[in-house]
C-alpha cells in the first residue's frame, strides 16, 4: 500500500533544498505522465517531477528517495516506445534532465563528456564544426537525449555501418542504491580492468541506477555522402540485392528497407511520386572520401542493374536530404493508415530475411490487419507496423494476438524481440520468451545487486 503521506513530508523536504525544482501540481506533473509509447497502457502521475542541474543533486535526491523507499523514474524527452519512461506505481518522482544539457568536447582524445540531458543532435552539429562525428541517429535525435539514448542502447540507419550507441559510450558515471556513486571507463579505447559495467548499463532503461554523465567516443566525419534508391519487383530479389551488396567489397552507411505499403504511405504524406507498383525499395548510403564514394556509388548501381533493378541516384543535396526526409518521416506517414499503431522493431539474422518478410506478411493476413514494414535491412532491424481502429475491442485485441505471434516468428527465426525500443512495460512480458529461465533469473539477480529495493524504474524490463 502506497503511503502517500510519506511520500509529501519527503517531497517537503526536497523542496527547501531544490528551490523551485521541485515541481508538485498536477498540472506540472501530468505532463510526464506518458511518453511516446503508441500501444495503450495504463499510466499513473508521478507525485513530482525533479529538475537536478549536477551529478551532486542527482546524488542527494536519490539518497533521500531511496532511503525513504520511494520509487523514481530518470527522465530524458520521453520519447521512448516501450512505455519506459511513465509513471507505473503512481508514487514515483520523475527525475528530468532537462536541466543537464551540457558538454565538452576533448579533441586531443576525440571524446565528448556529456551531462545526461544533452539533446543528440545538437551534440552531433557541435562535434560536426570539429570535423568529428557522434554516428548514433536514432530517427528521433532531434530531441532525444544521450541520457536516453544511452540508457535505450539507441541505434539508427547509420548503425548498419558504425554500430549502436554502446560501441561509442567509454565511461558512465551515475548513482545507484542509497546515492552510491559510480564511474566506470574513461576517454580511453582500451579498458580491460574487471567487468565491464559501462558496456552492461548501456540498455538497462533507468532499471539499475541513474546515468550522470557520459564519455563519449568520435570519429573523423565522413567528408560526403550519397544516397541511391533501388526499386524492386521481387520481394526475394531485395535479400539478394542486400547480400550481393554487403559482399561486394562497399560498406554502405545505411541500407533500409521500405514496402509497398510505407511507399504508398510515404507518397501520401509527402507527395514524392515514388513508383507504387513496386514491392519495396532499397535506400542506400555511401559515405566517405569523396573521390571512393563516387566510385563505390558506381559499383553498387551497376551492381543493382545487373540484376534488372531500377535505380535511382540522388544527384543533389536537396534530392538526398527529400530521400531521408521521407524516410525518418515513415513513422508518422504510416500512422495515417489507422487510428491505433503497433511499431514492432525486431531483429532477425540478414540471411532469413527474404523468408521472414512473407511470414510476416501472412501472419498479418492471418489476423485481418494492414501491415507495412520498413526498417535497417542491413542489421537485420525491421519496424513491423500493424495498423488497426483503436475504438474497436476486438480489433485491439487480434493486433495483441499477433503481436504475441510476431515475437514467437521472430525467436522462431534466430532473432530478437526488440532491435531499438527496448523491453519496458509492453515488451516485459515477452523478454522470457527469449532469456528463458535462466535468463531471467540472471536479469533479476542483477537488479537486485544495483537496486534491492526495487525503486529505480520499477515495473519497467523486468519483475522482482
Ligand atoms: C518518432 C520517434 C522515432 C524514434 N526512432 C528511434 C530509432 O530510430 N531508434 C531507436 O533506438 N529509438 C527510436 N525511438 C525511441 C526513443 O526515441 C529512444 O529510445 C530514445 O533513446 C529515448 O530517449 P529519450 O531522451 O526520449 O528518453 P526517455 O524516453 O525519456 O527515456 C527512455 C528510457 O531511458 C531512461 N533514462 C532516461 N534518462 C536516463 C538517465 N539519465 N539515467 C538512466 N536512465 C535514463 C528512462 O527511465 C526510460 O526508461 C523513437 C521514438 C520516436 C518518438
Amino acid at each position: 500500500m502506497v503511503d502517500f503521506s510519506k511520500v509529501e513530508k519527503v517531497l517537503r523536504q526536497l523542496e527547501r533544498e531544490f528551490d523551485g525544482r521541485v515541481k508538485v501540481d498536477i498540472v506540472e506533473r501530468v505532463l510526464y505522465e506518458k511518453d511516446a509509447t503508441a500501444i495503450p497502457i495504463e499510466t499513473k502521475t508521478p507525485q513530482a517531477v525533479i529538475f537536478p542541474t549536477s551529478k551532486e543533486e542527482v546524488r542527494r535526491i536519490v539518497e533521500v528517495l531511496y532511503n525513504e523507499e520511494i520509487p523514481m523514474i530518470p527522465r530524458g524527452a520521453g520519447s521512448c516506445l516501450t512505455g519506459g519512461a511513465v509513471g507505473y506505481r503512481g508514487d514515483e518522482v520523475v527525475i528530468s534532465f532537462e536541466k543537464m544539457n551540457k558538454f565538452r568536447i576533448d579533441l586531443d582524445n576525440a571524446t565528448v563528456v556529456a551531462q545526461p540531458g544533452v539533446i543528440t543532435y545538437e551534440l552531433q552539429r557541435a562535434v560536426e564544426k570539429h570535423g568529428l562525428f557522434y554516428p548514433p541517429d536514432p530517427s528521433s535525435y532531434k530531441f532525444s537525449t544521450i541520457g536516453g539514448n544511452i540508457a535505450e542502447n539507441a541505434g539508427g540507419p547509420r548503425c548498419v555501418k558504425y554500430g549502436v550507441t554502446r560501441d561509442y559510450v567509454l565511461g558512465l558515471e551515475g548513482v545507484i542504491k542509497y546515492g552510491e556513486t559510480f564511474k566506470f571507463g574513461a576517454p580511453v579505447m582500451k579498458d580491460v580492468a574487471g567487468y565491464d559495467f559501462t558496456k552492461f548499463l548501456v540498455g538497462s532503461e533507468g532499471t539499475l541506477g541513474i546515468i550522470t554523465e557520459a564519455i563519449l567516443r568520435l570519429i573523423p566525419l565522413p567528408k560526403e555522402r550519397r544516397v541511391l534508391l533501388a526499386f524492386f519487383d521481387r520481394l526475394e530479389d531485395v535479400g539478394r540485392a542486400v547480400t550481393k551488396i554487403m559482399t561486394s567489397g562497399v560498406f554502405p552507411s545505411a541500407l533500409e528497407f521500405m514496402d509497398r505499403a510505407c511507399i504508398k504511405a510515404v507518397n501520401d504524406y509527402k507527395g514524392l511520386g515514388l513508383p507504387e507498383d513496386k514491392v519495396g525499395l532499397l535506400l542506400i548510403e555511401i559515405d566517405g572520401h569523396p573521390i571512393a564514394v563516387q566510385e563505390e556509388l558506381v559499383e553498387v548501381e551497376n551492381l543493382l542493374k545487373e540484376m534488372g533493378v531500377d535505380v535511382r541516384v540522388a544527384r543533389t543535396k536537396e534530392e538526398k536530404d527529400n530521400l531521408w526526409a521521407a524516410r525518418r518521416a515513415l513513422g508518422p506517414a504510416i500512422s495515417k493508415l489507422g487510428s491505433g499503431k503497433v511499431n514492432e522493431d525486431i531483429v532477425v539474422p540478414r540471411s532469413r530475411l527474404a523468408e521472414y518478410i512473407p511470414a510476416v506478411n501472412r501472419l498479418a493476413e492471418k489476423y485481418g490487419l494492414i501491415c507495412a514494414i520498413f526498417g535497417h535491412i542491413g542489421d537485420g532491424n525491421l519496424h513491423v507496423n500493424f495498423m488497426f481502429d483503436k475504438s474497436n475491442p476486438e480489433e485491439v485485441q487480434r493486433v495483441e494476438r499477433a503481436v504475441e505471434e510476431l515475437f514467437k516468428l521472430t525467436i522462431d527465426f534466430g532473432g530478437s524481440i526488440t532491435g531499438e525500443h527496448g523491453v519496458g512495460i509492453t515488451k516485459k512480458p515477452f523478454l522470457k520468451l527469449q532469456l528463458g529461465d535462466v535468463g531471467i533469473e540472471l536479469v533479476r539477480g542483477v537488479k537486485k545487486l544495483f537496486d534491492p529495493l526495487n525503486l529505480f524504474n520499477p515495473g519497467k524490463l523486468v519483475d522482482l
